[in-house]
């Protein structure tokens, strides 16, 4: 559904991608496991059209899609929720949802999902009326993982979700991606908690400094020697 050929992007002279290539079929979760400054959040960037590569090619769905314009390739079905949640504190709950969804004309549908969204996450049918300001750090990814649904995308893309989150709430974003999966959207899921992503991925690749240094499913690379001292903290 998704391939990403020897992907390649700078920052002015700074090249942070260096040649990666990896792919995510449908109805999968992949993960993008790695430390602070591997490339992870400039990959996830590029493929939704934020960032121009240098070189190499994009696929999704069967068409070439590096070049296209970021709301164009939020059309296509690929969403992004992104690092660090960048919603918006001084609308609702449901307004940030709404937002979501702002380039589709199919109301019913729409209505369709909010629904979803609300059964998925209760709290935020509680809550739909404040301003979304006043939620906690767990309660805003959850907001931003509702928002990225609301284009209703074939492939969610997912930048550090469990970022400052609690063992308890990270928990719970983990079996929410586990559901989402079930109901059959693709996932590419970004994490530096690499236990946490192996855990519930088919496929993983492990970034370093730009390049892919290992990729297998996501139990043997849990089980992998080398991940395990490098990224699960275990010598
Ligand atoms: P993190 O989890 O810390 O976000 P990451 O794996 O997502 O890490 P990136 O954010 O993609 O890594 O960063 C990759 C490299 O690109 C790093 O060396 C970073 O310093 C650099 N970089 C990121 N954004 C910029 C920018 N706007 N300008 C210049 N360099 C940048």
């Amino acid at each position: 559904m998704l391939e990403v050929k020897d992907l390649k992007v700078a920052y002015g002279r700074v090249r942070a991608v260096k040649g990666i290539s990896f792919s995510v079929e449908q109805g999968q979760v992949v993960t993008l496991v790695g430390t602070n400054g591997a490339g992870k959040t400039t990959t996830l960037k590029t493929i939704s059209g934020l960032l121009q590569p240098e070189s190499g090619e994009i696929w999704f769905d069967g068409r070439r899609i590096d070049g296209t314009p970021a709301h164009k390739i939020l059309g296509l079905g690929l969403a992004h929720s992104p690092e660090g949640r960048k919603i918006f504190p001084r609308l609702t709950v449901e307004d940030n949802l709404k937002l979501g969804a702002f380039a589709r004309r199919d109301r019913a549908g729409v209505a369709q999902d909010l629904e979803r969204v609300y059964t998925l996450f209760d709290i935020l049918r509680q809550r739909r009326t404040q301003p979304a300001g006043t939620f906690s750090g767990g309660e805003q990814q959850m907001l931003a993982i509702g928002r990225a649904m609301m284009s209703r995308p074939k492939l969610l893309m997912l930048d550090e979700p469990s970022m400052g989150l609690s063992p308890l709430m990270m928990q719970r974003i983990m079996s929410t991606i586990t559901e989402l999966q079930q109901e059959g959207v693709t996932i590419l899921l970004v994490e530096q908690n690499a236990q946490a992503a192996l855990s519930l991925a088919d496929y993983g690749y492990v970034l370093e400094v730009g390049q892919v240094v290992l990729q297998d499913t996501g139990k043997s690379l849990l089980t992998d020697d080398k991940v395990r001292k490098a990224y699960l903290g275990e010598d």
